[in-house]
């Protein structure tokens, strides 16, 4: 099959000719109809996440169709259209068993980076990793769309679930120009939240903010994005700040715009300290919380909810597969709004 391998940490991608995969017991192979381009699998592609094995297929955000199992596999049959689920967990530990299975003790890493990904034609991954798509969700047609809902769409879905966003709510989103910043604006327009803030440093992705749902727009490089922020309410603070840039420059002034009962949600793991006010946090009661991807459950939620019309995945720009290397130089240049994906024909 046809394949884009990452050599190594921080190297270009080749495009090349492998072995097809086959299925051992307990494994399903899908052909990749699309996989999703998006940061998470980028910061693989641009060295900062290091992998435990090269050449790597990256990629998990796909749309394909079963075309093998191996023995024992009664989760998927031939010509299933699935996604994948992007972690590798036990689904039998403490965390797994209460529906928290981002925590999983036995985890066991990621699709695209402990085992090979989507960008090539073929993907082996076991069985239980692949994700049937419901009926209403046009796979074969818009493969891309459909590929991506299993991170870009189901990530701010729990997102909206954990910081509790209800109609009295107005909502911050910091990144909101990157892949999954426009479609937390989408999923928190959808949620009914009072009012959507859009902040991010280009102005350039203002315009898709605001197509995406966004109310109001704050252009962070003034350095100014607190005192924005409470103007942009009156006085009274955001009830919730989503965070997924999650620098000392984004969380200290999210904290500081955030109201009475309000909620800052990281999402980013580049480990930066900051500075918080405790009697703030006191007297306002103030929840600082973690999301990381979603449940299972999220996911076939997040499906659900895309095949009734809910809302949609934005793929702003798709590649064939042997374009990936120029698809991720944009990327890494910051230069795509909302998500990018290769589609395999
Ligand atoms: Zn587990």
């Amino acid at each position: 099959m046809k394949a884009i391998l990452l050599p190594g940490p921080g190297m270009p991608f080749t495009y090349e000719t492998v072995p097809d995969p086959t299925p051992g017991p307990g494994e399903a192979v899908a052909r990749v109809l699309a996989c999703g381009s998006g940061l998470t699998i980028h910061h693989a592609r641009a060295g900062r996440l290091k992998l435990n094995h090269y050449p790597r297929i990256i990629g998990h955000e796909i749309a394909g169709e079963i075309v093998a199992v191996g023995a024992g596999v009664n989760e998927v049959t031939i010509g299933d259209g699935v996604t994948a689920y992007f972690y590798f967990n036990c689904g039998h530990c403490h965390w797994c068993r209460i529906n928290r299975e981002t925590l999983c003790e036995n985890h066991a890493g990621y699709v695209g980076r402990e085992s090979d990904g989507g960008y090539a034609e073929f993907i082996k991954l076991p069985a239980r990793s692949f994700m049937k798509f419901p009926d209403g969700i046009d796979w074969r047609k818009n493969p891309a769309e459909a590929g991506v809902i299993c991170d870009a769409l189901a990530t701010p879905l729990k997102v909206i679930r954990r910081a509790r966003v209800t109609p009295h709510d107005t909502v911050a989103v910091f990144g909101a120009g990157g892949g999954l910043g426009i479609h937390m604006l989408m999923v928190a327009r959808w949620a009914r939240a009072k009012k959507v803030i859009a902040v991010d440093t280009s102005a350039a992705k203002f315009e898709a903010a605001v197509k995406c749902g966004a109310d109001i727009t704050i252009d962070a490089s003034a350095g100014r994005v607190a005192e924005q922020l409470l103007e942009a309410t009156g006085g009274k603070g955001i009830a919730v700040a989503i965070d997924f840039v999650s620098n000392k420059s984004t969380l200290e002034p999210a904290v500081a715009a955030l109201g009475k009962g309000g909620r800052l949600v990281t999402l980013s793991g580049n480990g930066q300290s900051f500075t918080a006010d405790s009697a703030k946090i006191l007297r306002n009661e103030i929840e600082i919380m973690g999301s990381r991807y979603a449940t299972r459950q999220e996911v076939m939620d997040t499906l659900e909810l895309v095949a009734r019309g809910e809302f949609s995945a934005l793929v702003t720009e798709k590649r064939p597969l042997e374009q990936a290397e120029a698809l991720h130089q944009r990327l890494d240049k910051e230069l795509i709004i909302g998500r990018a994906a290769l589609v395999m024909g």
